[in-house]
């Protein structure tokens, strides 16, 4: 008994010892306590919780703690915290409540289940701590995050998600989304004369009026420096777009007070791009959108510039095409096909012309009209010009091996030859083939490009001749030479074009530019080829007129490098060309 008593003593005062802590932590607690019933009647609050809420215990117990309830959440967020609560025994969430004064904060909240030595649950006990400040925090982070500090609109980040919004809403709708990208003209100079501060506060300023000059349901962001990006929505027409472009532009471009006597003008360059029109991703909407602002300055600024689709579809559908013409290189897709040029009178071939190919996989074979136009002017034509030469020389020296020594000749364009390291990478080439080839190459020039820059032509010219090459005028007749001309250009031959030879049998006066042409060639010392030669009569004419040299399909079409040594051997002169050869000599 006594014993028992002892230990009754002992754990009695174990236990009050215990109460008194738990009351203390109690009292003490940083975190708002409710402890209710089953029934969720509140039993007790500790201080924390008055200083939290506002309320004294006297006012809330006996209450459900409902009473602090915001209007925050759906009731389908209670039912499912007293379903977990009652299955797990625990909750544990952020949820916002009702001061006593009705201010509305976050909590961090815990409820637990208490249960006796039986398992039955006697009590829940509520601990909370007002996280305003760690949320106020949070809101500051993403603000951060998302808006631009000084002028408070969006920055490149919350714009992105606006645009994707705007996308998916106009593409449900029969609307139109004007991406818009803006820059202020002359701001540099207002934030270099007067001060960043100013500049700063010039910014804010336009941020405002662009804000005040849109419709609800646009957005307006800045991206940086004195960029924003405009975002009109459910636009019904273009006029409607340009309506706004137009207010906007009068809104920022009136005077600005920065402050004392700094009172500036400005105005803003727009670029447009309008979806769906222009149904490009995101980024390429901004991109295009800044292109056109690029106009918009171009064009003298304070104005807006609407991005031209179709041209920018051209311009993509060519640089597709210089690139597949650039793969078609590198897959061994060019070829090249020589046409002979023969002496007429004497019946014997002169030399071969080559001509390039494109073998197209899909296509069959092109003839150069269909894709050298496409690469004019461009480095790559460089490239394949460069091609075409190596490509030639190796084919004389294998012709060389197999007894044929025949001069050839190739096609330089005009932006070949104003390259000024042509003559340069011509010499290092023949240089490199030079054991190989002994025969002549020649270089055909179109007339017309002569004639665009004489002065280099002819310096090029002196230059291919001091490396042992004879130069060709290709096409002569087309591009008006003059006498004087003539005399500065140090070409060996003229080349007549094939439009003259054409008509030549019917039209006097085509014949007339043909014996003008054989009468400057033998005046400057010059040799005289014709080409497009297509007929006995047209090649006996010209044998009767002076002209001795000639190629063209009369004589033998362009055929590939192999099927010229059988050629060779096979070729017998027309009978009829030297008809007329007696009545001159
Ligand atoms: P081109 O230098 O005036 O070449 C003669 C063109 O006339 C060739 O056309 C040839 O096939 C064609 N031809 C030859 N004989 C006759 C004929 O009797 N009747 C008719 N109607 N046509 C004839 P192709 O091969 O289509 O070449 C067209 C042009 O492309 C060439 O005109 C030349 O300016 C250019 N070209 C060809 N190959 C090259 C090259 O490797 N480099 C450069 N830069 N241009 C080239
Ligand atoms: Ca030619
Ligand atoms: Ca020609």
């Amino acid at each position: 008994q006594l014993y028992g008593g002892f230990e009754d003593i002992t754990e009695r005062k174990h236990a009050e010892e215990q109460q008194q802590l738990a009351a203390s932590v109690f009292d003490h607690a940083h975190e708002g306590i409710v402890i209710t019933d089953t029934g969720g009647a509140i039993v007790d609050v500790n201080p924390a919780f008055s200083d939290i809420t506002g309320y004294l215990p006297e006012e809330v117990k006996g209450k459900n703690p409902r009473l602090l309830k915001s209007d925050q959440h759906p009731p389908e967020f209670y039912a499912e915290m007293w379903h977990t609560l009652v299955s797990d025994g625990l909750w544990r969430g952020e949820i916002w409540n009702r001061k006593k004064n009705g201010e509305v904060y976050p909590e961090l909240l815990t409820i637990s289940a208490v249960s006796d030595a039986q398992g039955k649950t006697r009590n829940y006990v509520a601990v909370f701590t007002d996280i305003t400040d760690y949320k106020e925090h949070q809101q500051h982070l993403e603000n951060l995050a998302h808006f631009d500090p000084l002028t408070q609109l969006p920055n490149r980040a919350l714009l992105s998600d606006r645009l994707q919004m705007a996308l998916a809403q106009t593409r449900r709708s029969e609307k139109l989304l004007a991406v818009c990208y803006l820059d202020l003209d002359g701001f540099k100079p207002v934030n270099d004369r007067l001060g960043h501060e100013a500049g700063d506060r010039l910014l804010v300023e336009v941020a405002k009026r662009l804000k005040k000059a849109l419709r609800e349901g646009d957005t307006v962001g800045r991206l940086g420096g004195d960029e924003f990006v405009l975002l009109l929505a459910q636009l019904d027409n273009i006029e409607m777009c340009e309506h706004t472009l137009g207010r906007v532009l009068q809104a920022i471009s009136g005077e600005y007070d920065l402050g004392g006597t700094k009172k500036v003008q400005i105005s803003g360059s727009i670029g447009v791009t309008l979806f769906p029109f222009d149904d490009a991703a995101p980024d390429m909407l901004l991109r295009h959108a800044d292109q056109a602002m690029y106009q918009a300055k171009q064009a003298g600024r304070n104005r807006y510039h609407l991005f031209d689709i179709a041209y920018d579809r051209n311009t993509r559908a060519h640089l597709e095409a210089c690139l597949r013409i650039e793969q078609a290189l590198g897959a061994g897709e060019f070829c090249l096909h020589y046409q002979p040029k023969v002496d007429l009178l004497r019946g014997e071939v002169v030399g071969l012309e080559a001509l390039i190919r494109w073998q197209h996989p899909e296509r069959g074979m092109l003839p150069p009209a269909e894709f050298l136009p496409v690469i004019d002017k461009t480095r790559f034509s460089l490239q394949l010009g460069d091609w075409v030469l190596a490509e030639v020389l190796s084919q004389m020296k294998l012709w060389q091996q197999a007894g044929i020594e025949l001069p050839v000749s190739i096609n330089i364009s005009g932006f070949n030859l104003q390259d000024h390291s042509f003559t340069e990478r011509l010499g290092d080439m023949l240089t490199s083939y030079a054991a190989a080839t002994t025969q002549k190459l020649e270089l055909e020039i179109l007339e017309t490009t002569a004639l665009e820059d004489i002065k280099r032509a002819s310096s090029v010219i002196e230059q291919c001749k001091a490396l042992g090459l004879s130069v060709a005028l290709d096409d002569f007749g087309t591009g008006y030479s003059s006498l004087t001309y003539l005399k500065r250009l140090p070409a060996d031959i003229l080349k007549i074009d094939r439009s003259f030879v054409r008509d030549m049998l019917d039209d006097p006066g085509d014949l007339a530019i043909i014996q003008g042409v054989i009468g400057l060639a033998s005046a400057f010392g010059k040799q005289v080829i014709a080409e497009g030669v297509e007929s006995g009569e047209q090649g006996a004419k010209l044998v009767e007129l002076g002209c001795h040299l000639a190629q063209g399909y009369g004589i033998c079409r362009p055929i590939p490098a192999d099927s010229i040594p059988s050629w060779l051997g096979s070729f017998t002169p027309d009978p009829c060309w030297s008809r007329h050869a007696h009545t001159r000599h």
